[in-house]
């Protein structure tokens, strides 16, 4: 075992890991387009674009060459009172890619925060507006919007991760998501007896992403407008998973013909280079903070804002999805995925297989082991992350298609193996 390792393993703490029983993490070297090398030699396909960032592949010369002139003439600098051209340029893209109206972006670090700053601009807005004691938000089960403690209590509070702690957060409307007659009268009941004290609407477009890869159609979006609509709610779409293709659109809202007044980015938007978010913002909402009163602005500002190293990322990765076919790559993918994932549906414990643009999901049973799952995949070449009750794949959108079938048919032959 290299020294770095067994010394650190004594002080590092993993994300979501019992430390007693966690195994080694593999220890790796160097990342190339779609694989991992491992400090022993081997290579592993990567099957889950270290959680959906890696839209390019890793370590893309267009993103590498960017970012080393970034570092050259100035890596970072403060946002507030200084302007560098990385950010304004991304801004400007941005809001170009945007719904009319959809035009004042507010960077941040991390996906996290790109929610709370959403969740406050609807909150502040109402507040500068002259309305109170509109500070709640109607979020959906299943839903994930991040870990801080004011976007935990948006989450599914039925989800493990963070029903323990509920007496620390704020309480929050959690509803079904209206996709038939029967979940849009739970929701509409509860939408009529809180619209009062509602600032707003929080939802995944299309895929409930960390909540289980869970699917709802363009229908639900739309209903989710009217009632924003009949209520005067602020509506947010939580892109940050779905954003860049991932769905096959450049943006999940764009398969609904539905406008948002507020949505989040983050995971791709740097092409997995380093962390950057944005929340961008429709200018009705944005009006609402302007004026001669200083304390109405918005009252946000994290250190790192707008930092010119993952702006010049993000721009070069805007410039890869102009000049290559990354939504057609996803739509091949979506293609490979079905054919590689549909034959897992007669195999032992599987209860659902589903693809959507590049995700690509097998719903099992239960998983009693994810972790020991997750060794049985790494024998096979392959890094594959099952959580809750699922396999699934969300790789790079420039996989090769053999690599693609190494991961699905690591899946396939795990599985019947029971
Ligand atoms: C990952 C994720 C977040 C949180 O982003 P972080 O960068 O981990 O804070 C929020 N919303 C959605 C939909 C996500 O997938």
């Amino acid at each position: 075992m290299s020294d770095w390792l067994e010394r650190g393993w004594r002080h590092v703490w993993l994300p979501y890991a019992q430390m007693q029983t966690a195994p080694l993490p593999l220890p790796a070297v160097r990342t190339e387009g779609s694989r991992i090398h491992l400090a022993d030699g081997r290579v592993l396909i990567d099957g889950v674009a270290s959680w959906w960032t890696a839209c390019h592949g890793y370590n893309h010369p267009h993103i590498r060459e960017a970012v080393a002139a970034q570092l050259d003439s100035m890596p970072h600098v403060m946002f507030g009172g200084l302007a560098h051209e990385p950010a304004y340029r991304l801004a400007t893209r941005l809001a170009g890619m945007m719904p009319d109206g959809l035009e004042r972006v507010f960077f941040t670090d991390s996906g996290s925060v790109a929610v709370e700053v959403a969740m406050k601009v609807a909150v502040q807005a109402r507040l500068n507006r002259g309305e109170r004691g509109r500070h709640k938000f109607l979020a959906f089960r299943d839903g994930y919007h991040g870990d801080t403690l004011a976007t935990m209590a948006v989450c599914d509070p039925e989800e493990g991760m963070h029903a323990l702690f509920a007496g620390l957060l704020q309480e929050h409307v959690i509803a079904p998501l209206p996709r038939d007659a029967e979940s849009e009268q739970v929701f509409m009941a509860l939408l009529e007896r809180h619209a009062g004290e509602l600032a707003g609407i929080i939802v995944e477009p299309l895929v409930q992403g960390a909540g289980g890869m869970v699917f709802h159609d363009d229908a639900v979006l739309r209903r989710l407008r009217a009632a924003a609509d009949q209520y005067g709610l602020t509506l947010i779409f939580d892109e940050i998973f779905t954003g860049f293709g991932r769905t096959g659109t450049m943006f999940a809202f764009e398969q609904a013909g539905v406008v948002p007044d507020i949505v989040t980015l983050s995971k791709a938007l740097t092409g997995g280079t380093s962390p950057l978010a944005a929340t961008v913002v429709h200018r009705d909402l944005y009006e609402a903070f302007l004026g001669e009163d200083p304390m109405k602005a918005l009252m946000h500002g994290p250190t790192f804002m707008a930092n010119p190293l993952g702006c010049a990322a993000a721009n070069a990765s805007l410039d890869l999805f102009e000049t290559e076919d990354r939504l057609g790559q996803a739509r091949q993918i979506e293609a490979w995925l079905r054919e590689g994932l549909e034959p897992c549906r007669g195999l032992p414990g599987v209860v659902d297989v589903r693809v959507k643009g590049a995700i690509g999901v097998v719903q099992l049973g239960r998983i009693k082991n994810p972790v020991g799952l997750r060794e049985r995949f790494v024998a096979r070449g392959a890094w594959i992350r099952p959580f809750r009750d699922i396999v699934y794949l969300t790789p790079a959108l420039t996989i090769a298609q053999d690599e693609l079938a190494r991961l699905t048919g690591a899946i396939r032959d795990v599985l019947a193996e029971g």
